[in-house]
Formats: structure tokens, C-alpha cells, sequence
């Protein structure tokens, strides 16, 4: 595994076409577990997206481990995402969508082949590797995204509510796993999500987000114990109202 990487935006500008200004000013340290919260369309995925680099800064710049990446495509930054659903390619295997995170053309040497069996059985996958994702349950698609992130082995991982679409019991057991990985790879872990419960079990540090801003930061358990900044207080009732 790769050593887990600092994360750093600075004073970065983002609008879409005729949307509003967006401006975040974060650092988030190597190996850290980070929540982002905050109403829908506050700009939690575009943060991801920034980092990851699907969308570029219209000011400022970002740096993944020092490295200035401002202007990187998003395959050329240490980075895996995994998103809420449409994680995986409907014609290829579970297999293949795991190998994907070796290479994108699965051109895969023994070594990325070995990488890939063990990411299945790490996911508990090994039984499923032949199946196509439409075979498989919410979970289990979730898990295939997992086992490719491991393969591709890379020190930050963006997660965009990545367990919205599952049940109770399955965000435990996708949390469990999420938290070891993190155990065994020490990447540094961001997940923008709307349940508390989710960020309280995973996240040292919570990102509060609000109409495109950062609104506040602070530790998970004092944020969700009830030492928030107002704003977020509010944003927890009303959420769970
Ligand atoms: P969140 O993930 O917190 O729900 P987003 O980052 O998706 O919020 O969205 C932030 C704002 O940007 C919202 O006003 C949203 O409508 C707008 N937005 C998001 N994606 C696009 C896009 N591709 N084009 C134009 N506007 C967008
Ligand atoms: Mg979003």
C-alpha cells in the first residue's frame, strides 16, 4: 500500500455556468477519516469532484501529498471515488469491474490478477466474481467498488454517499469495511453523507457545508454531540425532523 497523503485546498474558486460561487479553503491530514455534511446542494460532491478532479478550480489550487494537482486529469491523481450507485459497467463481470482498477484496458499481469482475487475475497466476493452487477444486490455492487478501490491502491479515497441507497444492517457492514481498509491501506478517507449515524461510526473530523462554503469544522464527536455551531445544530434537526 501507498502511504495515505495530506489534502489541500487553497482559497479555491468554483462556479458552475450561471451558478452561484462556490469557495473552499480546506487541509485535511494524511490518513485522517473526514465527514462532509450539509443540505443537499450545499456542494458536497462538487468538493469530491474538485479533489478528485472531474470538475478544475476556476481560482486557486489543490494539493494531494504537496503535489499541486490543480491541473491533473482525475486518472493522474492519487485518488478513488466511490459515488451512491453507478459505480460499476452493466456488460462486464465483477471480476472485470475489479480489474478495472488495474487497468482500464484489463490488460492484467499475474500480479494484478492475484491483487484482484484477493480484493474478492476480501469483500466476500470470491463466490460472485463471475456475475454481472444486475445479479447482484445494492450491497454487493457497493462491495465490487470497494474491492477495486483496494486494487487500485491509491492514498485518497472520496466517498459520495456511498451507502444512501442501503439498508441499516448492510451501512454497518459497508461501514465495517470501509474502516478496515482504512486499517489496512491508511488512505485518507473524505465521505460526503447525510446520516449522522454514518459519520459518527467512521469520521474523526466533520466538514460542515452550507451554499458552497465551508460553514464550520470540527471533531465528528463534538459536532454530533451536540457542540455544533448553530447552523449545524439546525441542519441536524431539521434533517432528522
Ligand atoms: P450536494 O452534493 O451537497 O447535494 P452539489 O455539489 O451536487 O451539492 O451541488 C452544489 C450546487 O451546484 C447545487 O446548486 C447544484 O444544483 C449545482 N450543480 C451541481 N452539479 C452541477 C452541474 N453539473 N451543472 C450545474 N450545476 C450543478
Ligand atoms: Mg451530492
Amino acid at each position: 500500500m501507498t502511504a495515505p497523503a495530506t489534502i489541500e485546498l487553497r482559497d479555491i474558486r468554483f462556479s458552475y455556468p450561471g451558478g452561484a460561487d462556490m469557495v473552499f479553503d480546506l487541509k485535511i491530514r494524511a490518513g485522517e477519516k473526514v465527514a462532509v455534511m450539509g443540505p443537499s446542494g450545499s456542494g458536497k460532491s462538487t468538493l469530491l469532484n474538485l479533489i478528485a478532479g472531474f470538475e478544475r478550480p476556476q481560482e486557486g489550487s489543490i494539493l494531494i501529498d504537496g503535489q499541486d494537482v490543480t491541473t491533473l486529469p482525475p486518472d493522474k491523481r492519487p485518488v478513488s471515488m466511490v459515488f451512491q450507485e453507478n459505480n460499476l459497467f452493466s456488460h462486464l463481470s465483477v471480476r472485470q469491474n475489479v480489474g478495472l482498477g488495474r487497468s482500464p484496458s484489463l490488460r492484467l499481469n499475474d500480479c494484478d490478477r492475484q491483487a484482484v482475487e484477493s480484493a474478492l475475497m476480501r469483500t466476500g466476493l470470491g463466490d460472485k466474481a463471475d456475475r454481472l452487477p444486475a445479479a447482484l444486490s445494492g450491497g454487493e455492487r457497493q462491495r465490487v467498488a470497494l474491492a477495486r478501490v483496494l486494487v487500485r491502491n491509491r492514498a485518497v479515497l472520496l466517498l459520495d454517499e456511498p451507502l444512501a441507497s442501503l439498508g441499516p444492517a448492510l451501512r454497518e457492514e459497508m461501514l465495517a469495511l470501509i474502516a478496515d481498509l482504512h486499517l489496512e491501506g491508511k488512505m485518507t478517507i473524505v465521505m460526503a453523507t447525510h446520516a449522522p449515524e454514518d459519520a459518527g461510526r467512521l469520521t474523526d473530523r466533520l466538514v460542515h457545508v452550507a451554499e458552497g462554503r465551508i460553514a464550520g469544522i470540527g471533531a465528528t464527536k463534538d459536532y454530533l454531540g451536540g457542540q455544533a455551531p448553530e447552523g449545524f445544530r439546525d441542519y441536524l434537526g431539521k434533517n432528522r425532523a
